[in-house]
């Protein structure tokens, strides 16, 4: 079982920030900003295309907990991303919105 979805079993006792039926949140482990909170589908998908692919709808509603949390947290402006790939940076193969606020970010991203 991959990490997330050992967190989304509940084995840690991972503090969910926001949680339904098909959506869970929860603060990153290694934050790279003041804010940053991790949304995740409970079922596991590889990545991001994996997820829009089986069930765009999800996306959506990955996206609605990001704004909620986004108010919840008071944040101002914040910066919603998918890593998908190596390459790109992904290093958990369980498809996660990070939502990141609570400082200035630079345009491009590194
Ligand atoms: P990515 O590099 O886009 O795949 O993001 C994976 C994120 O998961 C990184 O920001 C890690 O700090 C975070 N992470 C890894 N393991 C855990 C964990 N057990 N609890 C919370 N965050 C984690």
């Amino acid at each position: 079982m991959c990490i997330f979805c050992k967190i989304a079993a509940n084995e840690f006792g991972t503090q969910f920030l926001y949680e339904d039926e098909n959506v869970l949140a929860f603060r990153d482990l290694d934050p790279r900003a003041p804010t940053h909170i991790l949304i995740i589908p409970r079922k596991h998908y590889e990545n991001i295309d994996e997820l829009t692919n089986a069930d765009p709808a999800l996306v959506g509603e990955l996206f609605a907990a990001a704004s909620s949390l986004a108010i919840s947290e008071g944040l101002t402006g914040h910066r919603t991303v998918f890593n998908t790939g190596e390459s790109a940076g992904q290093s958990v193969f369980h498809a996660h919105l990070h939502l990141l606020g609570g400082r200035s970010f630079a345009w491009p991203p590194g």
